[in-house]
């Protein structure tokens, strides 16, 4: 399978997923992770559409950004405060918030250049202790702390992962309950608390979590394949 016909593939499969919850596939946004994956191979998504890439670790980024053609650029994975300088002019959205600490770093540093970052708050809904994330209860605090403290930050939604069940049925309360805060705070918009993104969904699970709401789903491994992960420490 090439990386193209795999790509047309999820989008087919996101789009029935879109459709059962009453909308369109193009109401869900696709960010392909290429974490692992060449410059090359991921030029190649973009080619077939691609708009949007996800990696989880500053460093990757740096490596290949000069590499890969014009694209928008997620940090979903957890993010060290001492890295943020990093990658504060190179990515579009920051997913993996789940501290004020954090907030406040990523503010600092898009004052300094310039500009307002936009982020994600991570749900750890099934209070998962080997997941970051802030649970549900936490939530409401994080956001009016941010809010108030982060001139620089614009709250977009909020990124959950679900734990990993082998019947993904199983993940539906998760994203479910994620879903809700969601919409209260989708409702009641301000200039600093702008909801329009959930970011719910992997390859396992993301036609579940696109029945149940989301609206931005996080595919690697459907589309370039499984990762190496001996690569890793080169
Ligand atoms: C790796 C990763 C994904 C993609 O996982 P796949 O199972 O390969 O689709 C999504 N979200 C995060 C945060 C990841 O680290």
């Amino acid at each position: 399978m090439s990386i193209k016909s795999n790509i047309d593939y999820v989008n087919e499969l996101k789009g029935a997923a879109a459709e059962k919850s009453g909308r369109k596939a193009e109401d869900v946004l696709l960010v392909a992770v290429t974490k692992l994956h060449t410059p090359a191979e991921i030029n190649e998504a973009i080619d077939a559409g691609v708009t949007d890439i996800g990696e989880n670790k500053v460093q990757e980024i740096m490596k290949k950004y000069d590499e890969v053609k014009p694209v928008r650029w997620h940090l979903i994975g957890h993010l060290q405060t001492n890295k943020v300088k990093y990658i504060i002019d190179k990515v579009c959205m920051i997913h993996s918030v789940d501290s004020l600490h954090l907030a406040k770093e990523i503010d600092k540093r898009a004052a300094q250049s310039g500009l307002t970052m936009d982020i994600l708050i991570q749900v750890n809904s099934a209070m998962d202790e080997k997941k970051f994330g802030i649970t549900t209860d936490e939530t409401d605090l994080l956001i009016k702390d941010i809010s108030e403290q982060c001139p620089n930050v614009r709250i977009r939604g909020l990124m959950c992962i679900a734990p990993y069940e082998d019947d993904v049925d199983m993940a539906r309360p998760y994203f479910a309950a994620v879903k809700k805060i969601y919409d209260k705070y989708a409702a009641q918009k301000t200039e600093r608390v702008d909801f329009k993104y959930l970011s719910m969904g992997m390859t396992n699970d993301f036609q579940v979590a696109v029945e149940e709401g989301s609206n931005l789903i996080r595919v690697g491994t459907a589309i370039f394949g499984y990762r190496d992960y001996r690569q890793e420490e080169k």
